[in-house]
């Protein structure tokens, strides 16, 4: 399992995410991308790709809730 993304406020709603996401885990809502985060592989795709940097990256062990 990769790391955990989300998508924040600065999303213009571009679509380019839902372009790069090879497992079609992007969606999108009035409020912007939104990720489901069950089908989501963690690849990076959409954060790297965010030309609004939109997407933050979050520490694995903060969104699995332990550490090891
Ligand atoms: S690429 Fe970034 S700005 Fe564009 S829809 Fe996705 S999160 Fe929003
Ligand atoms: S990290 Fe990869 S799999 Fe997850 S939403 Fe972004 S592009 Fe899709």
């Amino acid at each position: 399992m990769g790391e955990r993304y989300t998508v924040t406020t600065r999303c213009t709603f571009c679509g380019q995410c839902q372009v790069e996401c090879p497992v079609a885990a992007m969606g999108m809502s009035a409020r912007g991308a939104v990720i489901d985060q069950g089908r989501c592989v963690g690849c990076g795709n959409c954060y790297r790709n965010c030309a609004s940097q939109a997407i933050d990256a979050l520490a694995a062990d903060a969104a699995e809730g332990s550490v090891p």
